[in-house]
């Protein structure tokens, strides 16, 4: 179907081999090719790494698929947002070079067996609570990057372990690309900006908001608290919301992901929290 072509100059590809195709002469004219990997339903969030990306490259290609392999429950997969003219209308501001929506069978026209080892870094945090998405993430963005072969790919920081992930898949697979993290976008009241908001009821929405008010709070108390104390008071806090139901909390190491113990153990730390709102699951992190 190539019904939205007519809502805005930006050029839609939808075959792989095309793709190269426009990509190689963009080459061979020299330019610099910036990426922005998406699951589509877009918004801010998404539309601040196409902003980047415009401003730093060349050409900017912007995919939009609903990865199958990265979703360990089907039914997330089933109820993921998909809202694709919605999506062209809003990435038509930005006027980025290419949208690559691809069917399944282009990405994966076998299905794609390989696995990956990242060690700890999948292993903990949302590694541990969703078996096989990182897997999943790293066939998808190694496919993508095979075929669009960026010089910068763009990343959300509210993924904050994906990039730490992608950073490494980077290094393992010895890939040429740049990646660049960017820094979370957040609604008015400081949710973090995310595809599966609109999942949420009114109620639940507006009860999400508890989720990054104990986050930002939490980073005040931190000098106050030893680090057992502020995990337990963000959990209990959060808790305390009929709404809400913490997964996980945990305060890492950014480049190692291991568990910080001691506030002097490591310069640079992030907490990382997910949060179950009724059958929509949410994850936001900040930075100590
Ligand atoms: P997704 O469509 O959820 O796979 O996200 C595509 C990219 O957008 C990922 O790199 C995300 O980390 C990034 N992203 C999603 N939400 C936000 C946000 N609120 N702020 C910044 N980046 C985001």
């Amino acid at each position: 179907m190539i019904f939205t072509e007519h809502i805005t100059g930006m050029e839609i590809v939808r075959l792989v081999a095309e793709t190269k195709a426009k990509i190689s002469k963009f080459k061979a004219e020299g330019k610099t090719i910036g990426f922005v990997p998406t699951m589509g339903a877009l918004h801010q969030g998404h539309l601040s790494l196409t902003e980047a990306s415009v401003k730093n490259n060349d050409i900017t290609i912007v995919s939009i698929f609903v990865n199958p392999t990265q979703f360990n429950n089907p039914n997330d997969l089933t109820s993921y947002p998909r809202t694709l003219e919605d999506d062209l209308e809003k990435l038509s501001i930005y006027n980025p070079d290419l949208i690559f929506i691809p069917e399944v069978n282009e990405i994966y026209p076998e299905p794609d067996t390989r696995i990956f080892d990242f060690g700890l870094l999948d292993s903990v945090m949302e590694g541990k609570n969703r078996p096989g998405h990182f897997n999943g993430v790293a066939q998808v963005v190694s496919r993508l990057f095979d075929i669009v072969t960026p010089n910068d790919a763009y990343f959300g920081q509210k993924d904050f372990q994906q990039v730490s992930v992608i950073k490494q898949m980077v290094k393992d697979l010895k890939l040429n690309v740049n990646i660049v993290p960017c820094p979370i976008v957040r609604e008015k009241d400081g949710l973090a900006m995310s595809s599966r908001n609109v999942l949420l009821s009114k109620e639940q929405r507006k009860n999400a908001s508890k989720i990054s008010e104990t986050l930002f709070k939490a980073c005040n108390l931190a000098g106050e608290l030893n680090v057992t104390q502020l995990k337990n008071w963000v959990v209990e806090e959060i808790n305390k919301n009929s709404y809400l139901s913490v997964e996980y909390f945990e305060i890492v190491d950014d480049t190692t992901l291991e568990q910080v113990k001691d506030w002097n153990e490591s310069n640079n730390k992030v907490g990382c929290i997910t949060v179950q709102v009724g059958k929509v699951r949410l994850i936001d992190n900040v930075t100590f």
